[in-house]
């Protein structure tokens, strides 16, 4: 999806940034299982820049967070897909009133959750997942390539228009490696953090 902070850009930075915490719920409870494979695969893109946020798991360590980002989830549903602008707008919300003020990861049942089509121009429809950097990830598939993909658009990476078959971040996800660019726009962007500033 489209990102709202150009390359390169490091200012201003997005509320949950500053938590500097990220955290992981299953919105159904069977999805638990797969909680501590994508908190590797996200501490993993982390310790790859040395970027220092934490990133932990939530359905028990913040289970009234929990039920307040299914109900977002569960208000944010059109023509039985995820709408995943509306989703945003109203965790926007939800943090303006002081709740979930770190950066948030959702795993969604694939069979049971799909993504409202915005048809944006040059963007295929959201299929394993969204991210975005004002801090939200919505994931249906937990493979290392949609994890990795999705963690980097909240860190503040985009897509490459038009896509280059050397990087993760276009919607094939063709490689779990990032492009030289990619590498020193995340780098730039993190760098206070990177540094402990
Ligand atoms: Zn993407
Ligand atoms: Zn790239």
């Amino acid at each position: 999806m489209k990102r709202s902070r150009h390359w390169g850009e490091t200012k201003p930075r997005w509320e949950w940034e500053k938590t500097k915490k990220v955290v992981v719920f299953a919105i159904d409870d069977k999805l638990g299982i797969l909680t501590p494979k994508v908190i590797r695969w996200m501490q993993e893109l982390l310790d790859e820049f040395a970027i220092p946020l934490d990133v932990m798991k939530g359905n028990l360590e913040y289970s009234t967070d929990l039920a307040l980002v299914k109900k977002t989830l569960d208000q944010s549903i059109r023509e039985n897909k995820i709408d995943w602008k509306e989703f945003e707008e109203k965790l926007r919300k939800v943090r303006y009133m002081g709740r979930t003020p770190y950066g948030v990861v959702i795993l969604v049942d694939k069979v049971k959750y799909q993504f409202y089509d915005y048809k944006i121009p040059n963007e295929k429809r959201a299929y394993y997942g969204v991210g975005d950097d004002s801090g939200y990830v919505i994931l249906r598939h937990t493979h290392k390539e949609a994890v990795r993909h999705e963690f980097a658009h909240m860190l503040g990476l985009c897509h490459h228009v038009p896509p280059r078959p050397d990087c993760i971040m276009n919607w094939e996800c063709p490689t779990p490696s990032f492009c030289d660019d990619c590498k020193r726009k995340i780098a730039e962007m993190w760098q206070d953090e990177i540094e402990g500033r």
